[in-house]
């Protein structure tokens, strides 16, 4: 009555607990699309601690992290968090299955689970060392999972818990904002119109705050429509000059990074608190390519060194922002869509049979929102 998996105790309350296979997209080795498999012997993932509940998932969306981590990205780092005394063999982590976000419904529940039973309707994002979502079944612990907004469909809710579980992380913790702090504050989001973008225009102007965006000039109307009060192409002449006439920002959100980070310092507002905040940082290659102790301390290095040379030089704090799972950070986005204040926006959607395809779209860049699959 143990999982196969983790060879734990089931954990179940419900005597009808669902065992044996599933249907799952996986990869066993890294590398281009051709390594996604489709299988129906997966174990389905049994609760094995009293705080976990089993979701049935109907829709996930997929995220650049998925294509990367396909290649091979974060894998050392990430392997280290699933196994830290590295008590499994060399590859470990396979099969391994992708896909961050997810909705569906609630199927089993740890005999310690207090917000949640059986047929709930919940969203979460999947830490990426876990199993992840292109799965008919995930396990996680009550605290990642919240119940998903009424009134969306499975496949609107799926597209939004990565995105917002990152913005909120990276603009609550590393850009000082919250829902009582942000009334006028001046937030410049650099790659508007992408998955992080769109959610977090509408998060910080239901905030109250005055949003900035740069985009494509193709995606001008989207972000406008989201809210965004200034929006500026950065395929037409030079952003960054039209940015550097503009009134300086309390915080910018980076989203593009590359050399983002060189010019967007000085839009900030000297000495009065202002972030940078950028989602693109080098953790990962660091130490996919240095190993982990070398990656980490380089990592950490850079990161301090520009964060202090940027405090003494114009006051101006310089920050990474990370996605963190957080299920009651999802209540209160909840909240927000269900009084109409975010919009989920789902690009395209692809059948659960053409996952590649997603995997494809994705790949080819100049997202415009979210990507779904519908899985049941
Ligand atoms: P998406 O691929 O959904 O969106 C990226 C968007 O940026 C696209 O719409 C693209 O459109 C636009 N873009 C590209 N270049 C520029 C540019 N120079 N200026 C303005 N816009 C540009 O990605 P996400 O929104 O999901 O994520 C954004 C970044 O954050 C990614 O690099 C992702 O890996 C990272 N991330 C990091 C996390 C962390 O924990 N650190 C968590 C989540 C995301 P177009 O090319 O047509 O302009």
């Amino acid at each position: 009555t143990g999982c196969k998996v983790c060879h734990r105790r089931n954990m179940s309350s419900s005597p009808s607990r669902l065992q044996g296979c599933m249907s799952a997209w996986i990869i066993d080795q890294y590398g281009s699309n051709g390594v996604l498999k489709y299988t129906e012997e997966i174990t389905v993932p049994t609760i094995c601690s009293a705080t976990e509940v089993m979701i049935k998932v109907h829709a996930v969306s997929l995220n650049p992290l998925d294509v990367a981590m396909r290649g091979g990205y974060g894998a050392k780092l990430l392997k280290l968090r699933r196994d830290p005394l590295s008590v499994m063999d060399n590859d470990n982590e396979f099969p391994l299955i992708l896909g961050r976000d997810l909705s569906g419904v609630v199927v089993d529940c740890g005999s310690g689970v207090t917000h949640f039973a059986l047929g709930d309707e919940v969203w979460a994002a999947v830490p990426p060392w876990k199993q992840g979502s292109l799965a008919e079944y995930v396990t996680l612990t009550e605290y990642e999972v919240s119940h998903k907004p009424k009134v969306l469909s499975h496949i609107e809710a799926a597209s939004i818990p990565y995105v917002a579980n990152t913005s909120l992380s990276a603009l609550v913790n590393g850009g000082g904002l919250c829902r009582d702090s942000s009334s006028n504050k001046r937030v410049l989001i650099t790659g508007g119109s992408g998955g992080v973008g769109t959610f977090a225009i509408q998060l910080l102007k239901a905030w109250g705050a005055h949003v900035t965006v740069t985009c494509s000039q193709n995606a001008v109307g989207l972000v406008r429509g989201l809210g965004a009060d200034e929006v500026l192409d950065y395929t037409a002449g030079d952003v960054v000059e039209q940015l550097e006439m503009m009134e300086k920002f309390d915080v910018v959100f980076d989203g593009v990074g590359g050399d983002t980070e060189e010019w967007a310092m000085g839009l900030l507002k000297p000495w009065s608190g202002a972030k940078y905040v950028t989602l693109v940082t080098p953790l990962l290659l660091n130490t996919d390519s240095m190993g982990l102790l070398d990656g980490t301390l380089n990592a950490w290095f850079s990161l301090q060194s520009k964060a202090i040379q940027n405090l003494l030089s114009s006051g101006v704090f310089y920050r990474w922002g990370f996605y963190a799972p957080d299920g009651p950070a999802l209540d209160e986005v909840s909240k927000l869509v269900d009084a109409g204040k975010i919009l989920p926006v789902v690009e395209a959607q692809f059948s659960f049979t053409q996952v590649p395809q997603a995997f494809q779209k994705l790949e080819k860049g100049h997202a415009r929102g979210k990507t779904v699959v519908r899985v049941a």
